[in-house]
């Protein structure tokens, strides 16, 4: 009995480790990362693939003692998927109760109504360039807070378009603030930085802080 408890407690885990956020609001500040391993998605450009299948199981406690050992105030729970993993949402709880800044990277193709009110939610939404669209899911737009972040890696000049009219269509600068990336090494970012400019677009560009800094370096 006691045992099952415990199983239900567990997450696995690919990789935890200390490094400056690269992205979204937190941008700067180091950062304890705790990825997930799995996701349901398969994006064209994913750079985290080696989460894919590779981690281990570790205990809830574990995961928590070994983030308080880095003594950071901010933590981003990130994958793969993370939220594929339903003892996720426990995590971001437990994280939330000990004081941490934490914020969540989804894909955008699950629900994310369950996940605690404190989390900082980024939640990308897929353009055709990442060949995985149709995964969007439409039902969490309602439910984003002016806190959370909605993210577009941008592909190409057709993907800025979609994005656009998407924007549009489904009326999302008015609920959160809208970040756009250029997909790295596919779109220059001055030619997306013109671009928004161009349109007067109220987004907010953001280049990968730790692609610029490290590469595609695992653990960065
Ligand atoms: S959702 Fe993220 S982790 Fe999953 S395939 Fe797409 S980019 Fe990779």
């Amino acid at each position: 009995m006691i045992e099952a408890a415990l199983k239900t407690e567990r997450l696995r885990i690919n990789e935890i480790f200390h490094s400056l956020q690269g992205e979204a609001d937190a941008v700067g500040y180091p950062t304890v990362f705790v990825r997930l391993t799995g996701c349901p998605l398969r994006c064209r450009y994913c750079d985290t693939e080696y989460a894919f299948h590779a981690g281990d199981w570790l205990d809830l406690e574990a995961v928590l003692d070994k983030v308080r050992g880095y003594g950071a105030r901010h933590v981003c729970v990130t994958g793969g998927e993370p939220l594929a993993q339903p003892n996720c949402l426990k995590l971001l709880e437990r994280l939330c109760d000990q004081g941490f800044q934490v914020s969540l990277e989804t894909s955008g193709a699950l629900d994310i109504a369950p996940v605690d009110a404190r989390v900082s939610r980024v939640v990308d939404v897929k353009t055709p360039g990442s060949r995985e669209a149709a995964r969007n899911r439409i039902e969490n737009f309602a439910l984003l807070r002016p806190r959370d972040q909605l993210k577009f890696v941008i592909c190409s000049r057709e993907d800025y378009d979609w994005s656009k009219a998407f924007l549009l269509e489904h009326g999302l600068s008015e609920r959160c603030r809208i970040l756009f990336s250029p997909s790295y090494n596919e779109v220059s970012p001055a030619a997306l930085a013109d671009w928004i400019l161009a349109d007067r677009l109220p987004v907010r560009f953001q280049l990968q802080l730790h692609k610029i800094l490290w590469g595609d370096t695992p653990g960065k």
